[in-house]
């Protein structure tokens, strides 16, 4: 009897494989007339460890056909015994397939860019009291949440000129979005994020005139570009 072993499998996905393997085994069992050796706590999910009847009247007997005399093995459909391991990794693959598939569903579902905090929109990108304003402006009450425009890397979270506390993102094409006046910050640099994390709350540090976020978008470049106008490309209307 050939023995099956099946690579370990991700932990997730055990114990739906051991009711996987259970049924199986039952299966087998109903439709070979035979005993399968339980599985042990330490067994692998699919020992297709099978033993067959001692003789093969019990065999018969067990299947209801009767007869008396000394059946010859040909009797009990032995050879089309399920093969109990094949049967298991092929629901271990279909199930490590389902989850793939729905991982890669979720991942594609998941929105990748982000409004960057509710509130009211106050300032623009442009000139503004005879200087030029990097970023755009976006009230509300103190400890509003500041969620990452998109997904990145945090490069920068802790104080900066002018706008108190600072925590800055870059995202995977190189550009990077500056989330100004923070109150306080959730987030440590090298940090990964994702689109619509919270990363800050909203404050009022540094230069500032009231409760706001301060948002910026560079561009890969460096250049600082209108947040409206990014944000408005990637489907985000502020
Ligand atoms: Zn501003």
């Amino acid at each position: 009897m050939s023995t099956h072993r099946l690579p370990p499998p991700p932990s997730a996905l055990r114990g739906r494989i051991v009711v996987a393997a259970v049924a199986v085994g039952a299966f087998a069992a109903a439709g070979a007339g035979q005993t399968i050796h339980a599985l042990g706590s330490n067994s692998p999910a699919a020992s297709d460890e099978i033993t067959p009847l001692a003789n093969a009247s019990e065999g018969a007997a067990a299947f209801g056909v009767g007869g008396t005399g000394p059946a010859s093995p040909q009797v009990l459909p032995v050879a089309k015994t399920v093969d109990s391991a094949a049967e298991a990794q092929k629901l271990v693959k279909s199930l490590q397939i389902t989850e793939d598939r729905e991982a890669a569903e979720a991942e594609a579902k998941r929105p990748k860019f982000s409004h960057p905090a509710a509130g009211s929109f106050t300032s623009g990108f442009g000139g503004r009291w005879g200087e030029m304003h990097y970023g755009i402006d976006i009230a509300g009450p103190i400890g509003t949440p500041i969620l990452s425009a998109a997904d990145g890397v945090v490069i920068e979270a802790g104080p900066a000129s002018g706008f108190g506390l600072w925590v800055k993102v870059e995202h995977p094409d190189g550009s990077v979005t500056v989330y100004g006046h923070v109150d306080t910050y959730s987030v440590y640099e090298g940090q990964r994020v994702r689109a619509g994390e919270q990363i800050a709350r909203m404050g009022n540090r540094g230069f500032s005139t009231g409760p706001h976020l301060h948002f910026e978008v560079w561009n890969p470049d460096g250049k600082k570009i209108n947040p409206l106008t990014w944000l408005n490309s990637k489907g985000i209307s502020v």
